[in-house]
């Protein structure tokens, strides 16, 4: 019998259809997928080199759950220069990637009932951690045209109930980069009903226009309620890795880890010796990335927008675009009706051989995300795919 706690969930649907794409794979059908949230590119060989080196150094064994000072002075130097917020190690906690931070953050301040709002679209685990530690997630729409916090909707949401506005900047799967004001006004809800901010920051290092404003840096009351979430997956390409961190009060990085050193204990120890090395090897790879990723950025928007019936917000941040495809709804293909997001993902995968996320997944029906972590040639192949999929449908 399995526990209504997990009954509850509904499984992640990027992760899902990372499977189905390998699966399909397997059998040897050739997918262009721009579905996963990964950088395309290898993991950069100085941190490469960093972990192999620490595994003939020995350093394989246990270690403090909240993990190695060398890292947590790494990650605390890196948050003054970076964000401008001074930390000390003992706020800061080293987890299996920013996934296992956020969750162990939501685990740490909410009470049965206790709600959590969350501006949409959003990414998909957000909903899911709030209901796995018995929360109430209060979903509130961003601004349809420009994604921005909307404020004053977020407001209206809060009830005495409301121990967090969990946000994502730049977001996934939005793109959306929160202005500096926007923060402010959030950070001045928090301090005025006393919530807490989870703040997951992991696309930092992928703007293309605008500036990455971290909301604990706007005051010291601010960082009082603000619980900083980062990583290594995006701006250093080690998804598989599985490192990330938080920086919190200290009460809440004291429950974190009391929860990790319960479940799992500190993240790989090899690994962290690896993340030291990110996080002071300079930043060129980075630039190179996101120099790439604009390139595709802006070719795939001109792409999406020449199609009939599809819109498509400029994104000015992380890997995604969120397009409108909802035009589509209601047309046929080979006379099976397209109802919404998962029919129009379906079709796209087994008529195109494309595989993007249903924008369902991420609080946005009308939408399908894709993600522009691929080269140019498949980005272009995929769109080949998507024209002709889409002039099929009537
Ligand atoms: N937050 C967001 C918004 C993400 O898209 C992802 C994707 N992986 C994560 C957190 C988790 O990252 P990590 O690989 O560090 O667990
Ligand atoms: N975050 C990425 C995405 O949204 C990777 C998959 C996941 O962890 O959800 O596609």
């Amino acid at each position: 019998m399995i526990s209504e706690r997990i009954k509850r969930m509904t499984p992640s649907a990027t992760i899902e259809l990372e499977g189905t794409v390998a699966e399909l794979e397997a059998q040897g059908v050739h997918v262009i997928g721009l579905n996963a949230g990964e950088p395309d590119f290898a993991t950069p060989d100085n941190i490469q080199a960093a972990c192999e080196r620490a595994i003939a150094a020995g350093k394989t064994k246990y270690i403090s759950v909240t993990g190695i000072a060398e890292l947590k002075k790494a990650i605390c130097d890196k948050l003054l220069r970076d964000n401008n917020v001074a930390y000390d190690p003992a706020r800061i906690v080293v987890s299996t990637g920013a996934k296992q931070a956020l969750g162990n953050a939501v685990m740490a301040i909410c009470n049965p009932g206790d709600e959590v709002i969350i501006p949409s679209p959003c990414w998909v685990s957000y909903v899911e951690m709030v209901k796995l530690a018995d929360g109430v997630p209060v979903i509130v729409p961003t601004d349809p045209e420009t994604f921005q916090l909307d404020i004053a909707a977020i407001e209206k949401a809060v009830t005495p109930k409301t121990r967090a506005v969990m946000i994502n900047t730049p977001n996934n799967p939005t793109g959306a980069v929160y202005t500096r004001e926007s923060l402010q006004r959030l950070g001045e809800l928090a301090i005025k009903h006393d919530f807490y901010i989870i703040s997951d920051e992991v696309y930092e290092k992928l703007i293309y226009e605008g500036e990455h404003v971290c909301v604990a840096s706007l005051s010291k009351e601010i960082y009082e309620r603000t619980i900083v979430v980062n990583g290594f997956s995006k701006a250093f390409a080690m998804t598989g890795w599985r490192i990330g961190y938080s920086a919190s009060p200290r009460d809440v990085a004291r429950a974190m880890a009391s929860l990790q050193g319960h479940t799992t204990s500190n993240s790989t120890t090899f690994v962290q010796w690896a993340a030291v090395e990110a996080l002071t090897g300079g930043e060129d790879t980075i630039v190179a990335m996101r120099k790439e990723f604009d390139e595709r950025r802006k070719y795939l928007l001109q792409r999406l927008r020449a199609m009939k019936g599809v819109t498509c917000p400029e994104a000015k941040g992380a890997f995604y675009l969120l397009p409108d495809v909802s035009f589509y709804y209601g047309k046929k293909a080979d006379g099976a009706v397209i109802k919404d997001s998962f029919d129009f993902c379906k079709y796209l995968l087994d008529d195109a051989r494309l595989a993007v996320v249903p924008g369902a997944a991420f609080e946005a029906p009308k939408t399908i995300r894709i993600a522009y972590s691929n080269s140019l040639a498949n980005i272009t192949e995929g769109m080949d795919r998507m024209e002709k999929a889409l002039a099929k449908l009537h």
